[in-house]
């Protein structure tokens, strides 16, 4: 006789969906998967692990450099995997250690010239070919839905601050109102559109608390 597996009961069905927040964030899930399939075939190109790879992407044009702890907190491992990492990336000649500014007797990472070349090998390109699978206004509306999840979890102290333009100080949302290209960059002095809105700009500079929430009320009504 045929029977009903016991799990068939917590199965989402049409008439039963889970909640859209759920569907949304395994959806997000899957796509996460892909980044750490196309992380890996990047890594082993360059003969590094997917955590070593990240952490040369992360340090790749900081101008300000940063220790282990902001390592860990912004790849999302432990200080000692970030520790042991590092370890490995300095034996490669990929990163050096140099004295805090603030604190002598911390380390800041920084990138050398042999890592940045590591960073700029060929593959991993899953992701990148699923987003282009999308129409040019699907693409925008994407992105401005990722930002404002990413910013929400930055306000709320979930994830370190990240470098996106909707944070930064040289942010100017639809200065240019009603022209294709709406936003202003202060820090180059030129106007840019929806599309080349940044998630991870080396020049960022985070802007204070009162001015982040300023430019995102101002976004959000343009
Ligand atoms: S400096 Fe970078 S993050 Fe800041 S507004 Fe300009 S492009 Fe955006």
């Amino acid at each position: 006789m045929h029977r009903t597996p016991m799990y068939i009961w917590r199965m989402e069905t049409p008439k039963t969906p889970l909640s859209i927040n759920y569907r949304i964030r395994e959806g997000l899930a899957r796509m996460a998967m892909v980044a750490r399939v196309d992380e890996w075939t990047k890594a082993k190109a360059s003969g590094l692990n997917p955590t070593q790879m990240a952490i040369l992407s992360l340090l790749e044009g900081r101008e300000t450099a940063l220790g282990i702890k902001d390592i860990a907190a912004h790849i999302g491992v432990s200080q000692p995997t970030a520790t042991d990492s590092v370890l490995s990336l300095e034996k490669k000649g990929l990163v050096v250690k140099r004295p805090g500014l603030a604190d002598k007797r911390a380390v800041s990472i920084v990138l050398t010239d042999d890592g940045l070349a590591a960073l700029n090998h060929e593959g991993g390109d899953l992701g990148e070919r699923a987003v282009g699978s999308l129409e040019v206004l699907e693409q925008e509306e994407l992105l401005l839905a990722l930002i404002k999840m990413i910013r929400h979890l930055q306000e709320e102290n979930a994830i370190p601050p990240q470098r996106m333009c909707v944070t930064c100080r040289f942010f100017r949302p639809f200065a240019h109102s009603g022209s294709e290209q709406p936003h202003h960059c202060n820090f180059v002095d030129a106007a840019f559109g929806q599309r080349a809105l940044r998630v991870d700009c080396r020049e960022h500079e985070q802007a204070d608390p009162t001015s982040r929430a300023a430019t995102w009320e101002a976004f959000q009504a343009g």
